[in-house]
C-alpha cells in the first residue's frame, strides 16, 4: 500500500463546538506533495496529535494508513494512521488543488452567472443530501430539494416567544409562565403580559429516494401553512375549533415544494439523524416548473450573441430564435 510523505498545508476543526458542545471533535486537513494538494478528514484517533500541536500547518507526516472513496462524485479521504516526521516546517512549493482526471465533472447550472432565476438544475435528492452532509464542511450551504411534505407534528407546531427587543432585534426566545401567570423571558430577564406564538413546525419531507426531518420556523412555517402561528394557535386554543385546525393541517400534507434547506448544526456529528432547517419554500406545480424553464431559456437567448444565432438560423428553414420566442410569448404561464 502506498505510504506517501506529505506536508500539512492546513488543518481546521470542523463544525461549531459553541453551538453543539456534545458533537464529536473532527478535523479536516489539506495535504500537499509540494505540487498538488488534497483535502481529507482525520480519524478521531489522530485528534490528540492536532490538539497537542504535533500536527499543525507545515508539519511533514508519513501517511501510514488511509482510506479513499467516492461518494456522490466527491472524493473522500480519511486519514487513519500517521507518523509525524517533522512538526515545524515552512510550506514547500506552491501546491494547487488536485483535480482527478477520471471523476465526472460536477454538475454546473446552465445559466450560472447569467441568470437571476433560482438554480433549477442543481436540485438534490434527499438520499444525496443525507449522504453528503455526513462529510459536509462547517460552511452552511443552502441546499435545494424538491419534495413533498409527507407528515407534520401538528400538536407542537409553535412555541410562545418573547416580543421584547434584545440587542436591537426582536428577542423571539421561548418564554415560560411565571407564578403570576405572566410570561417570563430568561434572556431578557423580564415578565410581561403577552407573548407571540411562533412556528416551530416539524415536517417529514419525502421524495423518491427517502425521507428527512426538516424544521420550519416562522416565515417558512407561514408559507407552508398559510396562516401565522398566532392565528393558528387562536383557532385551536382560543376558538377551540379543532375541526378547522385539523383541516388546515391536513391541507399541508402532500404538497410539493422546492425547499431551501440548511443542516441544523446541533444534529451534525451526533448519533441522531441529521435534521434540516427549512429556510424557504417555493410551491411547485407543473405551470411553475414550465415558467421557470421558459425564464431560463429566455435568459439564455438574451445572452446569446445575435450574430451566432443569425448564422445558425441561415442553415435551417426553422429559425430557432423565433421558435423559442414564440413559445415564450404564447405560453399560458407567462402572465
Ligand atoms: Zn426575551
Amino acid at each position: 500500500m502506498l505510504q506517501p510523505v506529505l506536508q500539512v498545508v492546513d488543518v481546521v476543526k470542523v463544525g461549531n463546538p459553541q453551538r453543539n458542545p456534545a458533537a464529536v471533535e473532527r478535523f479536516r486537513m489539506v495535504l500537499s506533495d509540494g505540487v498538488h494538494s488534497v483535502q481529507c478528514m482525520l480519524a478521531t484517533t489522530i485528534n490528540p496529535l492536532v490538539r497537542d500541536g504535533a500536527i499543525k500547518q507545515g508539519s511533514v507526516i508519513h501517511l501510514q494508513e488511509f482510506n479513499c472513496s467516492t461518494i456522490q462524485n466527491r472524493r473522500i479521504i480519511i486519514v487513519i494512521r500517521v507518523e509525524v516526521l517533522q512538526s515545524v516546517c515552512g510550506i514547500i512549493g506552491n501546491p494547487r488543488p488536485y483535480e482527478p482526471p477520471n471523476l465526472p465533472a460536477p454538475c454546473v447550472p446552465l445559466c450560472q452567472g447569467t441568470s437571476s432565476v433560482s438554480r433549477v438544475y442543481v436540485q438534490k435528492t434527499i438520499a444525496q443530501i443525507k449522504d453528503e452532509n455526513l462529510w459536509r464542511s462547517d460552511k452552511p450551504d443552502l441546499i435545494d430539494v424538491r419534495a413533498v411534505i409527507s407528515n407534520v407534528v401538528a400538536d407542537n407546531f409553535c412555541y410562545p416567544a418573547c416580543t421584547l427587543e434584545f440587542n436591537g432585534k426582536r428577542c423571539n426566545k421561548k418564554v415560560t409562565r411565571n407564578d403570576n401567570w405572566a410570561w417570563y423571558c430568561g434572556r431578557c430577564n423580564q415578565s410581561f403580559e403577552n407573548c407571540e406564538y411562533r412556528y416551530l413546525l416539524t415536517c417529514q419531507i419525502k421524495d423518491h429516494t427517502g425521507t428527512a426531518v426538516a424544521i420550519a420556523f416562522q416565515e417558512a412555517g407561514e408559507a407552508i401553512v398559510g396562516y401565522t402561528a398566532h392565528e393558528l394557535f387562536t383557532i385551536r386554543n382560543v376558538h377551540q375549533d379543532e375541526a378547522r385546525f385539523r383541516k388546515i393541517m391536513d391541507a399541508v400534507l402532500g404538497r410539493e415544494y422546492l425547499f431551501k434547506l440548511t443542516t441544523m448544526e446541533e444534529t451534525f456529528n451526533t448519533e441522531q439523524p441529521v435534521k434540516f432547517n427549512i429556510v424557504s419554500v417555493d410551491k411547485l406545480d407543473a405551470s411553475d416548473m414550465s415558467h421557470r424553464l421558459l425564464e431560463e431559456i429566455d435568459s439564455l437567448l438574451k445572452n446569446f450573441p445575435h450574430s451566432t444565432l443569425e448564422g445558425a438560423s441561415s442553415d435551417h428553414s426553422n429559425d430557432g430564435y423565433g421558435f423559442y420566442r414564440g413559445l415564450g410569448s404564447a405560453s399560458p404561464f407567462r402572465q
